[in-house]
């Protein structure tokens, strides 16, 4: 029997857990993937309170160590369902916890192509700094206008021979600060008013079609493709537990509580105005003291 479960390894989860650990509760962290959710894509984080710069990965890892040091169990598995009775079961098998804390975040939108998925690890990736070292002296394509884009598509640039950096408006949703940077690059073409229509390759991305605003069409010859276009919420299978509004976030009436007793939620997963760093680790700290106090 656990005091708390955590569903999500991310900055809310992982910040719920150091929480629940520091008030010597037992704590099991459950993660499908690798720890530090959606962080660990960004190549700096420059508006952490306290921490002018860092990494994404740092940040992460560092959070992780903490949470293991203190005692934490993380455990690598899928959660496939969350019970009223706060059973929590994994494709490995069922815990039972006094309270669970729902911090799934959200994953990367996809471009919904033919072909796109096939590609991935073929030219189609989904994080620039995870995969960008692949394409070195490459031309390659980021397509998005928030500021994960804008980000990949300066950081792409000291990699890559040109980097086109494609949005659907003319004007970008990401920061002006980066917008300015990308200006002075001589290596980073604007693409805007555009979508891509097609990703052309044998077995691995040769060219990406893009089509204007207006219809026109151009083919750029670029040997990777970085989707950067906002996340989504993975939460259906909660649905028995919570409730969700029309895009999958979790409802909460305070920004904690769910509609089942001592099932909470955390960070990106629910319905928020500001999703970023600094919410989520509050998220994963309010989450946790509810949590204790209701056991
Ligand atoms: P985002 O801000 O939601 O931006 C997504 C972008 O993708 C938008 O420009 C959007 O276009 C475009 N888009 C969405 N769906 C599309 C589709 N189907 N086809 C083509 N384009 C599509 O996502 P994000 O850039 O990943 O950022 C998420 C959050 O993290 C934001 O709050 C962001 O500020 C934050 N973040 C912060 C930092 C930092 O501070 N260093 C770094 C990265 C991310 P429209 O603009 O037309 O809607």
């Amino acid at each position: 029997m656990y005091d708390v479960i955590v569903v999500g390894a991310g900055p809310a989860g992982l910040t719920s857990a150091l929480y629940a650990l520091r008030a010597n509760k037992k704590v099991l962290v459950l993660e499908s993937k690798v720890y530090g959710g959606q962080i660990v894509n960004a190549s700096l984080v420059e508006n952490y309170p306290g921490m002018p710069k860092v990494s994404g990965f740092d940040f992460a890892t560092n959070l992780y160590n903490q949470v293991v040091d203190l005692g934490g169990e993380v455990n690598f598995e899928t959660v496939i369902r969350v019970e009223p009775d706060l059973s929590v079961t994994t494709n490995e098998g069922t815990y039972k916890g006094k309270s669970v804390i729902l911090a799934t975040g959200a994953e990367n939108r996809h471009l919904g192509l033919d072909r796109e998925d096939e590609l991935v690890g073929s030219g189609v990736s989904y994080c620039a700094t995870c995969d960008g070292a692949f394409f070195k002296g490459q031309d390659v394509a980021v397509m998005g206008g928030g500021n994960t884009a804008l980000e990949d598509a300066i950081y792409l640039s000291n990699l890559c021979n040109k980097v086109y950096l494609i949005h659907r408006r003319d004007e970008f949703r990401g920061e002006h600060k980066y917008v300015e940077e990308i200006d002075k690059k001589d290596n980073i073409e604007k693409v805007m008013n555009s979508n891509i229509s097609k990703l052309n390759g044998k077995s691995s991305l040769e060219s990406i079609e893009v089509i204007n605003n207006d219809g026109s069409t151009r083919e750029l010859k670029v040997s990777g493709l970085f989707v950067a276009i906002g996340q989504e919420p993975k939460n259906e299978i909660f649905k028995n537990v919570v409730d969700l509004d029309e895009k999958g976030y979790i409802i909460s009436s305070d920004g904690v509580h769910t509609k089942t007793p001592h099932i909470y939620v955390a960070g990106d997963a629910r319905v928020k105005d500001l999703r970023q760093l600094t919410t989520a680790v509050s998220d994963g700290s309010i989450a946790a003291t509810v949590a204790l106090k209701e056991i």
